[in-house]
């Protein structure tokens, strides 16, 4: 199922992808009911719904260097045990919200992702318990201040300034977490392409080692690295992260204006 969140009131949607323009209101709270027991509403006309933000993370927990070309274009080794870091949760916007390009920065760089939420609450868990805590998987775009990560010993500020954490349009549930793509676009162009089997740590294998350092709540989000082919993002882009079966993340890219 494709769980989404609506405007004005935010309330959560549904539809199922085989026929994805039959979206419903939900009544049923998705982090506590599986899909097969869900109470849906009224149909909401899909070509006039606004989607907002479908996450609500205490924490935003990304991995970095999980594919090898990525980690080579960077000119970084494939790290033994994964890499990790925090996104602040400041950082979202929804879909179509623009990305704005900060002046603090000279090099604004997309990564487009495989996000994954969780449903359930993970502290040093075993590949079951990480597999039966995903509530599902969504598009996300790490943006990255580049010139400012090689200067900084961290990346706190070069991935956590207002508007680089792009995620949605919605919540793939149920999807296969060894067998899906993201693929990343500028103004149409293709600029990145990766598949889960070119990932160096799967993602179950991700969620067992992040959940040993910190415990993992419901509602949090975990990016699990970015493909090669980052790029720059200027004034006027139009960028999109497309993930199997999830649909199209599409934000515009602006610069900083007062
Ligand atoms: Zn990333």
């Amino acid at each position: 199922m494709l769980l989404y969140r609506v405007a004005p009131e935010g309330f959560w949607a549904a539809a199922d992808p085989a026929d994805p323009d039959r979206l419903r209101v939900l009544y049923s709270d998705p982090y506590e009911v599986l899909p097969g027991g869900w109470e849906f509403g009224r149909e909401l006309d899909r070509s006039t719904a606004t989607f907002l933000l479908p996450v609500n993370p205490g924490k935003i927990v990304a991995i970095g260097r999980n594919y090898a070309e990525h980690a080579k274009e960077l000119g970084n080794e494939v790290p033994a045990e994964p890499l990790f870091f925090l996104k602040a949760p400041s950082a979202m916007i929804g879909p179509n919200a623009p990305i704005v390009l900060p002046p603090e920065s000279q090099r604004v760089e997309h990564e487009g992702e495989i996000a994954v939420v969780l449903r359930r609450r993970l502290r040093r868990a075993s590949s079951e318990e990480a597999r039966d805590a995903v509530l599902g998987v969504t598009c996300a775009n790490d943006v990255t201040a580049r010139d400012l990560q090689k200067k900084d010993v961290q990346f706190t500020r070069a991935k956590g300034f207002d508007t680089f954490c792009p995620l949605g349009p919605a919540i793939r549930i149920g999807a296969d977490l060894e067998d899906l793509e993201v693929v990343t676009r500028v103004n149409g162009a293709e600029r990145q392409r990766g598949h889960t089997r070119m990932m160096v740590f799967p993602i179950i294998d991700l969620l067992v080692y992040v959940s040993r350092m910190m415990t993992l709540e419901p509602g949090d989000v975990m990016l699990t690295g970015t493909p090669s082919g980052v790029g720059p993002l200027v004034d006027g882009d139009r960028v999109e992260v497309e993930v199997s079966g999830v649909g199209v993340l599409a934000n515009p890219v602006e610069a900083l204006r007062d």
